[in-house]
């Protein structure tokens, strides 16, 4: 079990070590799985599994090496694609580093199934979003405005960082920013 704050630490050292401007894309996380020597891998999965979702990514760690699996479906959006190659890094440094030998498949079923894989994917979530909208650089921002209101800010915010309005939304709840009860 990793900490919250170390989910933002470990993204934080990434961050650091690569020094990227901001927003993250496909190349950047590249280069962090290169790093790793993690082969990333896109390939186009339009089956679907027995669950009936499709496959939207994985991590496979064995005796012939490492590998990342995004699913390059063109229906999946961009953004969809970074978020799952940021989930599958998160899977890798939090759960997989030091394993000669590991599997897991995410399917939009698994991003929010209900069994023993369900903190580890809270986890590998929460990397995803500390990696691609830092705590810190949001706060840099935040705090320079004093006269949008925080739903103006969000969608400034989504532009800077290219996420989807409702992840920016999520992050800004998450990091305290719009109240708990908010629905959107
Ligand atoms: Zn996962």
């Amino acid at each position: 079990m990793v900490t919250k704050e170390n989910v933002e630490k470990i993204a934080e050292q990434i961050i650091d070590r690569y020094n990227f401007d901001y927003p993250l894309n496909i190349e950047k996380l590249t280069k962090v799985a290169k790093g790793e020597d993690i082969n990333v891998i896109f390939s186009n999965f339009d089956y679907f599994l027995e669950d009936n979702s499709s496959l939207e990514g994985a991590l496979i760690i064995n005796d012939k090496g490492k590998f990342i699996i995004i699913n390059d479906n063109p229906h999946l959006s961009e953004r969809r694609k970074l978020f799952t190659f940021a989930h599958e890094l998160g899977h890798y440094f939090l759960h997989a580093k030091d394993k000669s030998k590991f599997e897991h498949q995410d399917t939009i079923g698994t991003f929010r199934r209900d069994s023993h894989w369900d903190f580890f994917e809270y986890e590998a979530n929460q990397f995803a979003a500390e990696l691609l909208m830092p705590r810190k650089k949001i706060e840099e921002f935040v705090k320079g405005r004093k006269k949008e209101t925080i739903w103006m800010i969000s969608d400034l915010l989504a532009k800077i960082f290219n996420v989807s309005s409702i992840a920016m939304k999520y992050r800004l709840k998450n990091l305290g920013y719009i109240p708990q009860e908010s629905y959107f």
